[in-house]
């Protein structure tokens, strides 16, 4: 009953209904209760005027239970700002983690709205976990400070930021001017779209948990140690499907549009021609596409990528003047898409690689 009477509001599948964050109230609380949870006028007593009857109140009793036993699970809330993370963190916290991304793998993590969904799950979070090297710079600290959990806070407890594990990649040598649109400034950090830097950003994962839920440390290790084999395998077996046509390569083969395939490139040994973006973040000028597009030509590049959020129109425009054909690839898994787990999406963009480099 339960179930059909959550159904009945938000239209979600049991087990949609089922997710984390269940709300639990006190015996003398149905109002509240009955405010969180459609109560059907079709329901328990057959009467139609939309009162709670006492069958109801029974119900209503056992969805107390239940909550409090589903409560009583104590599973570790973990919050993460993309797809890519809550996969890692599941895969380490396994039966002892709940985690929830905030984006949906589709969006540019750079520039996101903070909504208030966002501030009501990073308060009830015991670990938040980010990429950081300032990627969600623009809507993440807002986040964490409406939040009002000082457990999750940059320096706390739960928090976790996993760019900080990492060996980071085009780190500016000199001061970065970010009046100029820079959104790169602490160094590239795209890092998970290379297996091994994925694993050391996991790492800070792993410690987090550690942190919060020591009892479990031996669990967590372990877990973690699997995951590292698992993206070392992953990294091994892509790298032997394209060196053999790499090899064959006389120039760069791959320009993209913002830097964003550093780590993958560098991952798998690709040498890239560059971006048509001249600073990450800054939309290149007609002028620069103009002159990108020729020389990337000059060059024999055989692709431009982009992520999915990438402005069409100019990768469009660098294809025409080029001739280069262009291809926007999803850069986070998708839970709720095709892409349903990191295997999968390394597997796309090698596959889109692949199709690249073997045409003709
Ligand atoms: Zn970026």
């Amino acid at each position: 009953m339960i179930f059909r009477a959550r159904r009945g509001r938000g239209g979600k599948s049991p087990e949609a209904a089922m997710e984390w964050p269940l709300r639990t109230f006190s015996d003398d609380d149905e109002a509240a209760a009955e405010k969180a949870f459609f109560w059907p006028k079709w329901g328990f007593s057959g009467n139609c005027q939309g009162q709670a009857p006492i069958q109801g109140k029974f119900v209503l009793s056992i969805l107390f239970t239940l909550s409090s036993l589903l409560q009583a699970a104590d599973k570790i809330k973990v919050i993460t700002s993309t797809t890519d993370l809550a996969w890692a963190a599941q895969e380490i916290g396994k039966d002892f983690v709940e985690v929830k991304p905030l984006l949906k793998g589709t969006e540019n993590p750079h520039y996101v709205d903070t909504i208030p969904e966002f501030i009501r799950l990073v308060a009830d979070a015991q670990v938040v976990c980010i990429i950081g090297l300032e990627l969600e710079i623009g809507w993440m600290p807002k986040v964490l400070a409406r939040s009002g959990n000082s457990q999750v806070q940059q320096g706390g407890k739960g928090y976790c930021e996993t760019g900080k594990g990492v060996t980071v990649l085009e780190k500016p040598a000199g001061p970065v001017d970010r009046s100029m649109g820079d959104v790169h400034p602490m160094g590239n950090p795209h890092f998970w779209l290379s297996p091994k830097s994925f694993t050391e950003g996991a790492g800070q994962i792993t410690e987090v948990l550690v942190r919060v839920d020591p009892t479990h440390s031996s669990e967590f290790q372990n877990n973690y140690k699997a995951l590292a084999k698992k993206l070392e395998d992953l990294q091994k077996k892509n790298k032997a499907r394209l060196a053999p046509l790499l090899a064959k390569l006389s120039g760069p083969p791959l320009v993209e549009y913002h830097k964003e395939f550093s780590y993958f490139f560098n991952a798998y040994g690709i040498t890239s021609f560059g971006s048509i973006e001249e600073k990450p973040g800054v939309p290149p000028s007609a002028g620069r596409i103009a002159e990108i597009s020729t020389s990337a030509k000059a060059a024999g590049v055989k692709l431009a990528i982009g992520g999915e959020y990438a402005p069409k129109n100019t990768l469009e425009k660098f294809s025409e003047i080029s001739g280069i054909p262009s291809k926007q690839l999803p850069t986070s898994v998708q839970p709720d898409g095709k892409i349903k787990d990191y295997m999968a999406l390394q597997e796309d963009l090698v596959d889109a690689l692949v199709k690249a480099l073997t045409k003709k």
